[in-house]
């Protein structure tokens, strides 16, 4: 029994793991992975929460801002590596360190403003963005009149489009999501970051109702653990978890499925022991890795983060850890504490 694949002209006998496109994580801010989650909520909306967090002279931020940016950049895309993510929608500037041998892809072609509250011109940054991009907002992350009235201005400024993905929109009322469907706009489910901000996420109708829907992290500043988390919720609402954490952002983020991208895993929602991306292993289980001849393994590095298998990624995970110990011992990815700092972690193979 088995089935075998060849990777990089090796021969993997996969035996019992099923083969599954890589996942598409649609709403992160890779930069905020190393930080812990912050705030005292629920809050009545995101303002309220950015207003009580935001305090960059104020210890958690103030040391975690020291950390030098592309550094907690390489942590979010491990972050999401480790769940078996190969694409990432990074809701922030595009950064020159996508584009170099970063641990997983990330999204360039689209537009995006960050919000009604924080984002000046909303109308000019929907209108700047190429006709065939997405047009990404946060919206209605909250709970209030004022969240619940965001769609309607969205909509008055001539934003929401097809094109249009709203993140969050927890606030939505009926009259809100009809717009939204009306306009064939598309939205992102970030379920545990909305738990944790505004005190309840999206109603299992919405999920269910064929409204075009994405599911995301959103950063470790609300939400702890990794998409693998996400998607053990999102099977808690629906049955279509899998499609959304697939297809569904595919769809939604207008990203091409690469036939490269590819994960293996014992079951959707577990934790990978292989993922391939752009035709080139990005990790591996230490079982899988006796496959590897010793010219492969030796671009593998162990890791381990706290409740999942350790695994080896193609990453200098060593020189990454001792990087970063520099300015945060211990390292919490997300709130999960990152085995190897501190000690001394070997490929293993
Ligand atoms: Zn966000
Ligand atoms: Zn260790």
């Amino acid at each position: 029994m088995g089935s075998h694949v060849i990777v990089e002209g090796i021969d993997l006998d996969l035996d019992e793991l099923q083969i599954m496109p890589g996942l598409v994580n649609a709403h992160d801010h890779l930069h905020f992975s190393l930080f812990p989650r912050l705030g005292l909520g629920p809050y009545e909306n995101a303002t309220e929460w950015a207003r009580d967090i935001y305090h960059p002279d104020r210890e958690p931020v103030r040391s975690h801002l020291a950390v030098p940016k592309s550094l907690r950049l390489i942590w979010g895309g491990l972050r999401n590596l480790l769940a078996g993510v190969t694409t990432v929608c990074h809701h922030d500037e595009y950064h020159p360190a996508f584009d170099s041998g970063f641990p997983i892809r990330v999204v360039k072609r689209f537009g995006w403003a960050h919000s009604l509250a924080f984002t000046e011109d909303v109308r000019g940054r929907f209108e700047t963005t190429p006709a065939d991009q997405p047009f990404i907002i946060h919206l209605a992350e909250g709970t209030d009149a004022d969240a619940a009235g965001e769609i309607f201005k969205l909509h008055e400024l001539g934003a929401l489009t097809e094109r249009t993905v709203v993140v969050h929109a927890v606030g939505l009322t009926a009259e809100g999501w009809d717009l939204l469907r009306r306009a064939g706009a598309a939205a992102v489910w970030c379920p545990r970051s909305n738990l944790f901000t505004v005190g309840r996420t999206l109603p299992r109708q919405v999920i269910d109702s064929g409204v075009r829907i994405a599911l995301g992290t959103d950063s470790s500043l609300t939400s702890e653990g990794d998409f693998l988390d996400e998607i053990q919720f999102a099977k808690s609402m629906t049955a279509c978890a899998r499609k959304i954490a697939i297809q569904g952002a595919h769809d939604v983020l207008r990203t091409p499925k690469h036939r490269g991208d590819w994960i293996a895993t014992r079951r959707f929602g577990e934790a990978p022991e292989l993922v391939v991306i752009d035709g080139e292993i990005r990790l591996i289980s230490p079982k899988l890795a006796k496959y590897l001849p010793q010219s492969v393994c030796e671009c593998f590095h162990r890791i381990q983060v706290e409740d999942r298998p350790a695994v080896l990624v193609r990453w200098d995970v060593p020189a990454l850890l001792e990087e970063t110990s520099r300015y945060l011992n211990p390292i919490r990815l997300a709130g999960r504490l990152v085995c190897g700092a501190g000690c001394h972690p070997a490929a293993g193979c």
